[in-house]
This record gives structure tokens, C-alpha cells and sequence, in this order.
């Protein structure tokens, strides 16, 4: 898989190469994201650009980086044979396998039903494809081969990647068993913990993984909240012409709502954001609309390649914080400075 092949993933993108060519990859990281925004093929197309014997990069263009897609490395990644990529997913016992199932039982049908599907994940498609019902899950047995492959060396690549789907599905006797080597990493490797929701999860587990939010296109609670689109652009505006007054009126108003709330209109935020960027320099279409024609215009002129990043990564930030019960005031009041900041360095 290679980052130009995931369709409205380009900020992310760039921010994953980014990563991997300041060479400041940590070991244990969680990509969170609705299956929809394709969070699964991100982590492959990460552990290929990883592993890539020729990257490319690029000095103008959507992409500042990608894999060459035609080396033997990629050329196995490709096809998801390669020997230091190890896929561990949510499984159950079906007509082939009727106790103590494993990941290790299902690689081939896993590896099908991926690129039967763009490598994009779906696990009620992939709970279909297996011929199970809906109770599968990540157990001990996969917990032991993932020590076992973490203390492996690396066969062919650079790095030995182990991407964990649906992490949140790992049952507590398996997610206690990976702690330890979470903490404890052997050289050039790299878990990546693949989910959709950190809220089933070890707090153990989500302190020694570095957090990857990867934005979703469509959300259905915002469609529910018209209140996002006015909110964003008032907020936008009070930034811009630095009215302060105003400004702390904006966020006593967001942080009267509870916490969900809260880190739905942030994320709501950062996807504006984003649809803005994607406007701006590839001139694809809004997918939003924020209801104001005037603001629909000019905005998304403020993001550009100077300031897109940083600003995710912003949005990032403040909803770590605020998942992490952090005063709310506070962290959109840091927020609303560092955007402040960066709209004026477009
Ligand atoms: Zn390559």
C-alpha cells in the first residue's frame, strides 16, 4: 500500500514520512480512527515506506513523501507477504478452526480479504468473510506470538512491524501479556496498535503508546450538529481579528458542553480544517459546508503547506488533553492561541 493510494489521507500522510525521515519512529503507536478513514491502510503504507529501499520524495504536490511501490520490499508489502510484516487481527472459531483460534490460523484468508477491499479494514465485512458471527477477539495465543515475533530478529527489511487491528478487541489476559514489551522494545521495531476507540483499552496500554489520531471524512454526529459548522466559523473569525472578549465568551460556550461534546466539535475542527487545506491546494471540492458563502471562499486560503500540519497536530494536542481530563478552558484557550499563531504563518 502507498500513501497516494488513500484517498483524502494526504496531511497524515506527510505527517507519517515525516516521522520516519526525522528517524524519530516510536516504538508503540496507536493509530485511532473509524475503520472509514482507512487507519489500517495508513499503518501499512507506514510499515512500506518504513521498509522502502528507494523513497521518493517530492518537491511540490500533495505528497511530500512515499514509498517507490517497485522495490522487493514494497513489491512484498504490496501483497502483505512480507516476512517482517505481521498482521494480527480480531479472530474466532468458525468451520476450519473450532478451538483456540488465533490470528496465526487466518493469514491467508486475512491477507484475501484485505486486498479484496483496498486494505481498507471493516470488521463486521471481515467477521462475513471468515463465515463467523460477531464475537471475535484478540487472545492470549496472539499475545504469546507477538512477544515471541517482537524477539525475533528482523528478516529482510530495516525494520520488523507487527500492526494490531482492531486493538481495542484484545481481551485484558492478552493486553497485560504485551505490556512488557511495549516497555521494553528490542531494536528496529515497531508495534502499531490499530482502533477505533482507545475507550475499551488498557490505560496501561494507551500511556506507553504514542497517539495517532487519523481523521474520518464522514461523522454522522455532526450531521446531527449544525451548531459545529457556526461554531467553527465564529471561532475562526474571533481568531483571526484577535478579539479577545469575544474569544472567551466562544470558549466558555464550547466548554459548557460535556466532555464528548467537547472532543466531537474539536474533531469536527480539525476534519474543517483539513477539508479546507485539501480545497486550498488541490482544488477538490468542499465535503463541508459551513453555511456562511463568504467564509466558504476565503478561508480556506488561510491553510496552506506552512501551517496544515501544525495545525493537526494542534488539534491533536488539545484532544489528548481533554481525554485526558485536562481543565477544558485551558486546553481550547491554548488551542485558540496556537491557531491564532499558525494562520498567520500561511
Ligand atoms: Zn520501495
Amino acid at each position: 500500500m502507498q500513501f497516494k493510494d488513500i484517498v483524502g489521507q494526504e496531511i497524515m500522510a506527510n505527517k507519517l514520512t515525516g516521522i520516519i525521515d526525522s528517524g524519530r519512529v516510536s516504538h508503540a503507536q496507536l493509530f485511532l480512527g473509524d475503520t472509514a478513514s482507512g487507519s489500517l491502510a495508513l499503518a501499512i503504507a507506514y510499515a512500506q515506506y518504513l521498509n522502502c529501499q528507494n523513497r521518493q520524495h517530492y518537491d511540490n504536490g500533495r505528497l511530500h513523501s512515499d514509498s517507490c511501490g517497485e522495490c522487493p520490499s514494497c513489491k512484498k508489502f504490496q501483497q502483505l507477504t512480507h516476512s517482517d510484516l505481521h498482521l494480527y487481527f480480531p479472530s474466532a472459531t468458525t468451520g476450519k478452526v473450532t478451538s483456540k483460534p488465533s490470528s496465526a490460523d487466518f493469514q491467508t484468508e486475512f491477507r484475501d480479504f484485505l486486498n479484496a477491499n483496498n486494505q481498507k479494514g471493516d470488521i463486521d465485512k471481515w467477521y462475513d468473510f471468515l463465515g463467523t458471527d460477531k464475537n471475535g477477539m484478540i487472545r492470549e495465543l496472539d499475545a504469546d506470538n507477538i512477544v515471541r515475533t517482537l524477539g525475533m530478529k528482523a528478516y529482510e527489511g530495516n525494520y520488523k512491524v507487527i500492526i494490531v487491528w482492531m486493538a481495542e478487541k484484545m481481551n485484558t489476559v492478552a493486553a497485560n501479556k504485551i505490556l512488557k514489551v511495549l516497555e521494553e522494545p528490542s531494536p528496529n521495531t515497531l508495534i502499531i496498535l490499530v482502533a477505533e476507540s482507545s475507550e475499551r483499552m488498557l490505560s496501561t496500554i494507551l500511556s506507553r503508546a504514542q497517539q495517532v489520531r487519523i481523521p474520518t471524512k464522514t461523522h454522522p454526529e455532526w450531521d446531527l450538529n449544525p451548531e459545529f459548522a457556526s461554531l467553527y466559523v465564529t471561532w475562526m473569525r474571533q481568531l483571526f481579528k484577535l478579539n479577545m472578549a469575544t474569544l472567551s465568551e466562544w470558549v466558555d460556550t464550547i466548554a459548557a458542553k460535556g466532555r464528548e461534546q467537547q472532543k466531537q466539535f474539536l474533531l469536527y475542527a480539525q476534519e474543517a480544517t483539513r477539508d479546507c487545506f485539501l480545497r486550498h491546494m488541490a482544488g477538490t471540492p468542499m465535503t463541508m459546508d459551513f453555511g456562511d458563502e463568504k467564509f466558504n471562499a476565503s478561508f480556506p486560503n488561510m491553510i496552506t503547506e506552512r501551517n496544515a500540519e501544525g495545525l493537526n497536530n494542534a488539534f491533536d494536542e488539545a484532544l489528548f488533553a481533554i481525554d485526558r481530563n485536562a481543565y477544558s478552558k485551558i486546553a481550547l484557550m491554548e488551542l485558540s492561541f496556537r491557531v491564532c499563531k499558525l494562520l498567520k504563518k500561511r
